[in-house]
């Protein structure tokens, strides 16, 4: 069976910059807009990866995984979550590694990155 991931930004062009990338690596992909669709679709839902933005309206990425933190995957393994920012900022990564990343990835990325990164949590 295919890897499923979780593509959670606000623009519309990441996600299907980023949907065309897993969808390169036979990954079946599902979008959503902010963090609250993401929360709506992970009670239902348990994608193998979520790429997770950083800044995005009604609920941001860290807001998400407060709240994703609480979600109970009963005996499934929690989904490999890689956040997605543009911020630069070793702070950052490190705020998002502490609130339950398991790895993080520079936008803009390409194939090669994500692929990387994607390994690197296992789930590609
Ligand atoms: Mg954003």
């Amino acid at each position: 069976m295919s890897k499923s991931c979780l593509v959670v930004d606000d623009s519309k062009v990441i996600r299907k910059v980023a949907r065309h990338i897993l969808e390169s690596m036979a990954f079946a992909v599902d979008e959503a807009a902010d963090g609250q669709e993401a929360l709506r679709f992970c009670r239902a839902n348990r994608p193998d990866v979520i790429l997770l933005d950083w800044n995005m309206p009604v609920m941001s990425g860290m807001e998400f995984l407060g709240a994703f933190n609480d979600l109970d995957f009963g005996h499934d393994e929690r989904p490999r979550v890689v956040f997605c920012t543009t911020e630069n900022s070793i702070d950052h990564i490190r705020a998002a590694i502490e609130a339950g990343a398991d790895e993080y990835v520079m936008k803009p990325f390409d194939r090669e990155t994500l692929e990387g990164k994607l390994q690197l949590v296992g789930v590609a």
